[in-house]
């Protein structure tokens, strides 16, 4: 994983970067939550289901099929006042869809621990980008606040908050890249 900070941080410049019309109540915390949900893998870990297992760490809550998934559960259960197949409706699955998705991009851009199962549940194959910059991240709170966890903010400082800021800076002077 990267850490959670950088996940939220991104899914925080995505909801910038859609010029939604509307952001309804929990816009933002619901942004949040998909950019973070995919971890919830890591229980596997406790329950003895191995790192390279389809719903193993990294695995299918990683996947493009499950941010997919998420997006539109969330929207039925948290944006029931939006119309489904309305173009806000759409708007907002989107949104979920593509925090959710960031997830697996930052993680498969971190250099450790196995690939990301983008294809899952048809392919269970681990995947990284070409360009790792970014440090793993330890899984569990106590390895954070380590020699570990500081190179971790560093990293991510360069390579997730400076370029995020720099998007926000952007959408502030002109605006949002899809626009209303
Ligand atoms: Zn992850």
């Amino acid at each position: 994983m990267a850490s959670a900070f950088a996940h939220a941080l991104a899914a925080m410049t995505v909801g910038k970067a859609l010029n939604l019309k509307e952001r309804p109540s929990g816009f933002w915390s619901m942004g949040i939550i998909c950019a973070i949900l995919p971890d919830i893998d890591v229980l596997a870990f406790a329950v003895g289901i191995p790192y390279g297992h389809v719903l193993g760490h990294r695995g299918f809550t990683h996947s493009i099929v499950f941010a997919a998934l998420v997006a539109l559960l969330l929207c039925r259960l948290f944006f029931r006042r939006i119309a489904p197949g309305s173009p806000q409706w759409f708007g907002q699955v989107f949104y979920l869809f593509i925090c959710t998705a960031s997830h697996g991009l930052l993680d498969a851009m971190t250099n450790g621990g196995l690939g990301i199962a983008f294809f899952s549940p048809f392919d269970n194959a681990r995947y990284f980008l070409p360009w790792q910059p970014i440090q793993v991240s330890p899984i569990g709170v106590a390895a954070f606040f380590s020699e570990w966890g500081l190179q971790v903010i560093s990293s991510e400082f360069i390579w997730v908050g400076l370029p995020c800021l720099a998007l926000l800076i952007l959408f502030k002077l002109f605006g949002a890249v899809i626009p209303k």
